[in-house]
């Protein structure tokens, strides 16, 4: 029974990212993750819930972050985008999609912005807002 502890990890971590797949269109908060995830029952433990969230982002599988009207944190599944820690993000005010900048001029931007102003760019913590074309 040495291995239940990693196994209980394992099985929250794909619960999260089953959750977050299934509804790859929309961006939760860390609460709602959690609050989804124990809805038929499971008793899963918040803080795991909460650590293995952050750990998605830290690999890249999971983008973060704060909505343009909330002072709250979101997540979303990164689908077919690896690295989102490495490239900046644009989110449409209306609908809320996120759109992944991975072209080579989005690293330019941002080291012109390092030369010109010596910012060095978050980009996990960088989102441009806007309308998408569906919304304008
Ligand atoms: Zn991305
Ligand atoms: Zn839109």
């Amino acid at each position: 029974m040495k291995n239940t502890k990693s196994e209980y990890k394992t099985k929250t971590r794909m619960m999260i990212i089953e959750f977050l797949k299934e509804n790859s269109d929309k961006c939760f908060t860390a609460n709602d993750i959690y609050l989804n995830l124990t809805q038929n029952g499971q008793s899963i433990n918040r803080s795991t819930v909460y650590r293995n969230i952050e750990k998605l982002c830290n690999e890249g599988k999971l983008v973060k972050y704060k909505e343009a009207d909330s002072v709250a944190t979101v997540y979303q599944y990164s689908e077919g985008h690896d690295h989102c820690d490495r490239h900046m993000h644009a989110q449409c005010s209306e609908c809320g999609k996120i759109f992944h900048l991975e072209s080579e001029f989005v690293e330019e931007f941002e080291n012109k912005i390092q030369s010109c102003y010596g910012i060095d760019v978050d980009c996990s913590k960088t989102i441009i807002v806007g309308k998408c074309d569906d919304c304008k």
